[in-house]
C-alpha cells in the first residue's frame, strides 16, 4: 500500500472534462493536501501553498502554474456532485485516479477520498451519499490513517470498516 499522501499532482482526466460553470472559489483543498514537484512550484503534503490564502483561495489564479491549471479535483469534474460538495465545505478531496498497471483490472480506475483536516467527516451523511454515487460507478477508496483503503464498490460492497 502507498503512503496516500505522497501522491503529486497528476490527472488522468483532461481538463476538457472539466465543469466550467464551477470555479474554486475560498477552496484551496487541494493548495493544502497534496504535494508538488515540479521546476516552478514545489511544496510538501499536508503544508498550504505560500500563494493561497487561508480566506481567499489562491491569490494568483489568473497566473497560477500549468500544474495547478491542469489539475481538477472530481467536483470541479462531476456536476453530479452538488454544490456542498466542494472540498473546503464538505471537507473531503474527492479525485478521479488510475492505477494502470493494477493486476485486477476493476481496481486501474477508481475514486480517492481524502478527509482534509478529520476523518470524522466521512461519517457526514452528504458524505455517505456522495460515496454511494460513486461507488455505483467506480470503486471508491479512501485515506485513513495517511493509508488507501478501499471503502467499496458495486461488485465487493461496502468494506465493514467503514460501516
Ligand atoms: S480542491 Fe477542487 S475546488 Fe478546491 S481548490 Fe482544488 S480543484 Fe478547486
Ligand atoms: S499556486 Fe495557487 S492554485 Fe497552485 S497550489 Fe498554490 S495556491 Fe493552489
Amino acid at each position: 500500500m502507498t503512503n496516500a499522501r505522497s501522491i503529486s499532482f497528476t490527472n488522468i482526466f483532461p481538463s476538457h472534462n472539466v465543469d466550467e460553470s464551477r470555479i474554486c472559489g475560498e477552496c484551496n483543498a487541494c493548495c493544502l493536501l497534496l504535494e508538488i514537484k515540479t521546476d516552478i512550484l514545489q511544496k510538501p503534503a499536508d503544508i498550504l501553498c505560500k500563494h493561497s490564502s487561508k480566506q481567499d483561495g489562491c491569490k494568483i489564479y489568473k497566473k497560477r502554474p500549468a500544474v495547478c491549471k491542469t489539475w481538477y479535483c472530481a467536483w470541479r469534474e462531476i456536476s453530479e456532485l452538488p454544490e456542498e460538495c466542494r472540498p473546503d465545505k464538505l471537507g473531503i478531496v474527492f479525485t478521479l485516479e488510475a492505477d494502470p498497471k493494477h493486476p485486477d483490472p476493476s481496481c486501474r480506475l477508481y475514486v480517492l477520498g481524502r478527509a482534509i483536516t478529520d476523518e470524522e467527516t466521512y461519517k457526514k451523511p452528504l458524505a455517505k451519499s456522495a460515496f454511494n454515487m460513486f461507488i455505483r460507478q467506480l470503486p471508491l477508496w479512501l485515506v485513513s490513517h495517511g493509508q488507501r483503503v478501499e471503502y467499496g464498490s458495486l461488485a465487493k460492497g461496502i468494506n465493514p470498516y467503514f460501516l
